[in-house]
């Protein structure tokens, strides 16, 4: 059984180069054969794509969060393209719009947004999008301008119905480990509801820790926890289940085996 850990902030669990290739390490021999690395600016992105240089089986996502909008770096676009004409790097993000921490200001978050959505269809990547207490302007904005190889709602957060929307534009929807707390009703609802060709899992580590591992910091290793949780709530062999996500992960990515 192979897992695709499609979220990880690896740079973000350790800073020791050696412990992030451990970290990589451990999440292969848990069944996690990929991950996807994620950095939330592009400085990180350069430090912890060389760290992890000898990871092949780790791919990487380079992209201006909206925590970053009021420092993105100067010649920020022109870093992006030189990440995306890396090796193993497979998306753009993660990008999008977060309204509870108030970063920036809404016009400077959306503009950012904007312009790597743009980037991510000229360069042909899907994008993986952040939205927190941002719902509609999300998919206003992506309404508009979804790149033609479509895109990820990472560690979703909302209803069933918000997924239904979401489904429509032919979106991806990522759970994380906060899928197995007791009262995440609706991602419970949602979870089970989905169509499974569009269902992805994801660590979101050092963040949303599965609750069986509660009180420790996430890691990819952990991911084992969040597929056993769907699986039991939608009554399928987690193996099968395994299967299908993998198989989405592949594809949404463009990875060939
Ligand atoms: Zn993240």
């Amino acid at each position: 059984m192979k897992l695709f850990d499609t979220h990880a902030h690896i740079g973000l669990i350790h800073e020791d180069p050696i412990e992030q290739l451990i970290i990589t390490q451990e999440a292969r021999q848990a069944g996690v054969e990929h991950i996807i690395s994620i950095c939330n600016n592009l400085h990180d992105f350069f430090v912890v794509y060389e760290n992890l240089s000898t990871a092949t089986h780790v791919y990487h996502s380079i992209g201006v969060s909206p925590s970053e909008v009021s420092y993105p770096g100067k010649d920020w676009e022109r870093k992006i393209e030189e990440g995306i004409s890396l090796d193993r790097v497979v998306a753009l993000g993660e990008i999008g719009l977060d309204y509870y921490r108030k970063f920036g200001n809404k016009d400077s978050q959306i503009e950012l947004f904007i312009s790597q959505l743009e980037m991510a269809d000229k360069f042909n990547l899907p994008v993986i999008i952040h939205n927190r207490e941002a719902g509609g302007d999300v998919l206003d904005i992506l309404k508009e301008k979804l790149p033609e190889r479509g895109g990820i709602l990472h560690c979703y957060s909302e209803n069933w119905d918000f997924a239904q929307k979401a489904l429509e534009l032919n979106l991806y929807i990522s759970f994380a480990g906060n899928v197995t707390y007791r009262n995440a009703r609706n991602l419970h609802e949602t979870a089970l509801q989905m169509p499974l060709d569009r269902m992805l899992i994801e660590s979101e580590s050092p963040f949303m820790v599965p609750s069986e591992y509660r009180g420790k910091r996430n890691r990819p290793s952990y991911l084992p926890a969040t597929l056993d949780f769907i699986a039991e709530l939608r009554q399928m062999p987690k193996e099968d289940l395994a299967e299908q996500l993998y198989k989405n992960s592949l594809k949404v990515f463009d990875i060939n085996e």
